[in-house]
């Protein structure tokens, strides 16, 4: 971890959460001087779907802030896009920051910060691991069913949406050529994870 931004040494003494978020992610945190351009160009959060901005995580990171962080619905809902890291003037990789909270998260069991993610996350990854991609009309129905125990949650929301993707998303399960290499490879991960 080199050319980093200083920091008071009551900071400094918490900066065992920036070590092991650089460990997980290879980013370096602490290079960053909060000019907030992160956020500026981040679309959840300008759109109110972040608790906590991404140059406010990159600062609890910092701060050793590990409990608060991971407790964010922040984490959860930054999709990834990566405009963020596109736009840091010190090349963090905000969005892989982002990814490594999660996964910290997910080990731990945290998940108030977004209460569906984890249950999101298993739905999603028993269809990979089943049909080798995601089969978006089972991912729907098996999330209704696991948030509300009906099928029939949102209906006012629910049958517009249907019908305007009903003649695109496919009504059966997909069947991929190779999803048994797909099984493989999470099996391998969740292996080298040690979470088998
Ligand atoms: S753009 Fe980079 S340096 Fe600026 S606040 Fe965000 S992470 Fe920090
Ligand atoms: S990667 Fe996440 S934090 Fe970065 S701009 Fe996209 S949604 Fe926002």
């Amino acid at each position: 971890m080199s050319s980093t931004v200083n920091l008071s040494a009551q900071q400094r003494e918490h900066s065992d959460f920036a070590e092991r978020v650089f460990k997980e992610s290879g980013v370096d945190v602490l290079k960053c001087y909060q000019c907030g351009k992160c956020s500026a160009g981040c679309s959840v959060h300008i759109c109110g779907g972040m608790d906590v901005s991404p140059n406010r995580i990159m600062r609890m990171v910092q701060l050793g802030m590990e409990e608060e962080a991971l407790r964010t619905r922040t984490i959860w809902a930054c999709v990834l896009c990566s405009t963020c890291t596109a736009r840091c003037p010190r090349d963090i990789d905000i969005a892989r920051v982002m990814d490594t909270l999660r996964i910290m998260a997910h080990k731990r069991g945290i998940t108030e910060g977004f209460n569906n993610a984890s249950v999101f996350h298993n739905i999603f990854m028993d269809s990979i691991i089943k049909y080798g991609r995601v089969y978006e009309a089972g991912l729907l129905v098996a999330l209704k069913m696991k948030q509300s125990g009906t099928m029939f949650a949102d209906l006012p929301i629910g049958i517009p949406a249907m019908i305007n993707v009903a003649f695109r998303l496919p009504k059966l399960p997909p069947k991929m050529k190779n999803s048994d290499q797909v099984r493989r490879v999470v099996e391998n991960c969740k292996k080298i994870e040690g979470e088998n």
